[in-house]
């Protein structure tokens, strides 16, 4: 209503309108003290074929504030992005996932086949600085970059192609897994999943969760498993929630997955207390 009011927008402004405003930037405040001083933590979630195995995990970024209690990444990285904190906030993730990999290497509760996938947002991929610090992260941690997979989202290859393609032969050229997050949701052409060098489709949750009762949903997630096995890419499906969407998915051969079924994410501790069984337990002894 107010942009329809034009140049009479002041004469609109109501009460709750100055309350909404104050909302976001007390918000903004509190972002930027989360991200000076840190106080945010990183979630695990189970990544499993079809066997049950575990092939790795996704982190998840959590931030609770003292005041506001538990914010959803959904309502804060779009703020981060915006208000310029997200390429801080992505570089603190990204050390945070790999020392935590080099944690679990070292103590013989990683597996060097399992990948620790790791969102990164349009702006912070597009970032000159991004490929020097993934290349001083791995270094810094020593943790192998066949341990990694980046999630990047269709959206990110938008901008400016050229320079989208060689960043990503770069980041192939160094051994880093590379997966399109939320495949399916954003604006993505064939041209694109026909020429980067796209290691794995993450098929968003949307499509999955009514995979059973919706035939068009259905029909989409097998036309993008034919269609990604022809082209050599994998395929995970998001937001696997129950044992009847899991058959599915297998009858239609998508054979990795992620969701509530195998597990929600979890504190650093609990994801290996939960999902990562002890191989001394099972190790023969001579
Ligand atoms: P995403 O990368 O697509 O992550 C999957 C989201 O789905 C997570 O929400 C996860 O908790 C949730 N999920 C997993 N399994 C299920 C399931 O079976 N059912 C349902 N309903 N949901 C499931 P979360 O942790 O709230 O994260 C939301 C989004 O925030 C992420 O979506 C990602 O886009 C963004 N995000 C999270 N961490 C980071 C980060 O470190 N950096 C950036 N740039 N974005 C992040
Ligand atoms: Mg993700
Ligand atoms: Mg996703
Ligand atoms: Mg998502």
């Amino acid at each position: 209503r107010a942009k329809e009011s034009g140049r009479n927008t002041y004469a609109m402004y109501r009460p709750e309108m100055q309350a909404a405003s104050d909302a976001r930037l007390e918000m903004e405040k509190a972002l930027h003290h989360a991200t000076e001083n840190k106080l945010f933590e990183l979630y695990y979630q189970p990544q499993n074929n079809a066997e049950g195995e575990l092939i790795g995990a996704e982190a998840l970024l959590r931030w609770r504030d003292s005041n506001k209690g538990f914010i959803s990444p959904a309502e804060f990285i779009p703020l981060a992005e915006e208000i310029g904190l997200i390429v801080e906030i992505g570089t603190w993730v990204l050390n945070e996932a790999l020392s935590q990999v080099a944690t679990w290497l070292e103590q013989g509760k990683w597996q060097s086949s399992w990948r620790m996938s790791i969102n990164v947002s349009p702006i912070q991929f597009q970032q000159a600085s991004f490929l020097p610090i993934l290349k001083s992260q791995l270094e810094k941690h020593h943790v192998p970059a066949s341990c990694v997979d980046l999630e990047i989202t269709e959206n990110t290859l938008l901008n400016d192609w050229e320079t989208s393609l060689t960043k990503m032969q770069a980041i192939k050229e160094l051994g880093v897994y590379l997966s399109i997050d939320d495949f399916g949701t954003g604006y993505s052409s064939l041209k694109y999943l026909k020429s980067l060098p796209i290691d794995r489709l993450k098929i968003d949750q949307s499509f999955v969760r009514d995979l059973l009762t919706d035939h068009s949903d259905e029909a989409i997630v097998h036309a993008v498993i034919a269609m990604a096995k022809a082209l050599k890419i994998n395929v995970l499906a998001e937001g696997v929630e129950t044992l009847p969407h899991l058959d599915r998915l297998k009858e239609i051969h998508c054979f990795y997955y992620q969701g509530y079924y195998f597990g929600r994410p979890a504190p650093a501790d609990q994801f290996i207390a939960s999902f990562v069984h002890d191989s001394s337990d099972t190790a023969p002894s001579f």
